[in-house]
């Protein structure tokens, strides 16, 4: 399993030409973009149900129900927005950087058609506030668009007005998270609201409001082109298309890749990193879809499918597909005491068990860390991570209980082997 050139969306990931429209154009962006439209809203979302594609930004809902969830007739004084989040953060991804940098192109032209689509008036482009070459070329392709009356009155002359806003964020990891995102894009401090209502229903200046991913909208014209079953005909049922993974870590050669969803773990690594530093009989363990889902060790994420369903066998998740690999030189518990670091320190801080039991969790796990703890403390530390996990506002409660929760499981005998070198706590335990 493994995907052909020719069959690749993002055709320019590597900046090997230009961004610009003019090349873009060659490419096949923005080629008949007014007849893609004239199929109809309806015709649209449908076609993108039937494509199967699932959010590319972590959580994976289904991208054509989300667009029906939108009013078929918005009222003149509360029009439909569309929010495209750019806001990429999670630590291990960096593929909507990608496409931003190389492909702009294809996510406003996504933009104009997804917006259209779901009978939105603007489309906000919120974009990661770190990322400052990034908003640049963003910046320069919506007003190329622009001036070639592919966005604003009548864009692309398809009878449709449009508009596209670039929203620079200012640092917080929160702000990726789509109701803190509607929160900041309104001005006030990215904090996640509570769900319901979702924000087709109540969303940006309480108007209906569809949050999508970078990647999600960026292959929204490919797949119309192309066909629905083109699309559907990679993966497997629940886990359709191609995907760009992101490889980190202990591999010869970190890189981003646009591969079939489905492709194992070792055939990924194989083909396009050079495979694992050392050799695979160096592998420690993997964190398969960015920060947030558990880590796998070695033996159980080899011939893992890299899709919604085979990394949730293993007791993973795909998140974003943003693979973090670790070698035996790897100090695991260190590498999740510094992610809970992360999550201590981009908590919100407005729901008591993520605000409370980051910082609890994270010094914890810094004593398991130096062998300064007692054994007795991790199942405690286990437990507080299940008082944390699903009683919060939003994921990031989940997301900092979640990798430790892994690294209790898989690696508890290195997490005792500290403490009992470290002599007395252990003692005090038994
Ligand atoms: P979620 O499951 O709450 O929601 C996913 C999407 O589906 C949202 O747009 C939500 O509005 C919609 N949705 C869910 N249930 C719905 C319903 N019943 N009716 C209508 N709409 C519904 O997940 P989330 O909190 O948006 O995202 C969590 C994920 O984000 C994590 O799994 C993580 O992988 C990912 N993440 C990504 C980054 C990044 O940089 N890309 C950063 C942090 C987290
Ligand atoms: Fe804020 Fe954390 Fe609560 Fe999310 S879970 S709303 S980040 S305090």
């Amino acid at each position: 399993m493994s995907l052909a050139d020719k069959d690749r969306i993002f055709t320019n990931l590597y900046g090997f030409q230009p961004w610009n429209l003019k090349s873009a154009q060659a490419r096949g962006d923005w080629d008949q973009t007014k007849d893609l439209m004239s199929r109809g809203q309806d015709a649209i979302i449908e076609e993108i149900k039937a494509s199967g594609l699932r959010g590319r930004g972590g959580a994976g809902f289904p991208t054509g129900l989300k667009w029906s969830f939108m009013p078929k007739e918005p009222r003149a004084d509360r029009p439909s927005f569309l929010v495209i989040n750019a806001d990429e953060s999670e630590p291990g991804s960096c593929k909507d950087r990608e496409i931003i940098r190389h492909d702009p192109h294809k996510l406003i032209e996504g933009a104009l058609i997804a917006g259209f689509a779901m009978r939105a008036r603007a489309a906000y482009i919120y974009i990661r506030g770190e990322f400052i070459r990034e908003a640049e070329t963003l910046f320069a392709a919506v007003q190329e668009a622009y001036d070639a009356g592919l966005l604003g009155k009548n864009a692309a002359k398809s009878g449709y007005d449009f508009d596209v806003f670039v929203h620079r964020g200012a640092g917080a990891y929160i702000c990726g998270e789509e109701t803190a995102m509607i929160e900041s894009l309104e001005g006030k401090k990215g904090q996640p609201r509570l769900k319901p209502p979702f924000p087709a229903g109540a969303g940006l200046y309480g108007c209906p409001t569809t949050v999508n991913n970078v990647e999600s909208i960026a292959v929204v014209p490919t797949i119309l082109r192309r066909g629905a079953p083109w699309f559907a005909s990679f993966g497997r049922e629940n886990n359709k298309g191609t995907k760009l993974f992101q490889i980190s870590g202990h591999v010869e050669r970190p890189c981003v890749v646009e591969e079939e969803m489905g492709i194992t773990f070792r055939e990924l690594i194989d083909k396009h990193c050079g495979g694992i530093r050392g050799g695979w009989d160096n592998l420690l363990a993997v964190i398969p879809g960015g920060s947030s889902v558990p880590l796998v060790p070695a033996a159980e994420i080899m011939d893992a499918p890299m899709d919604f369903d085979g990394l949730k066998a293993v007791g993973s998740g795909l998140g974003t597909a943003a693979a973090i690999v670790m070698d035996k030189s790897t100090d695991v518990v260190q590498a999740i005491s510094r992610i809970s670091y992360f999550y201590k320190h981009e908590s919100c801080g407005q729901c008591t068990p993520c605000r409370e039991g980051t910082g609890w969790m994270w010094r914890v796990m810094e004593r398991l860390r130096t062998g300064d703890a007692d054994i007795s403390e991790i199942d405690t530390l286990f437990d507080v991570t299940k008082q944390v996990e699903g009683h919060t506002i939003c994921a990031l409660g989940d997301a900092a209980a979640w990798p430790i929760q892994g690294l209790i499981k898989h690696f508890r005998p290195e997490i005792e082997r500290r403490i009992r070198e470290n002599g007395g706590a252990l003692e005090a335990a038994e």
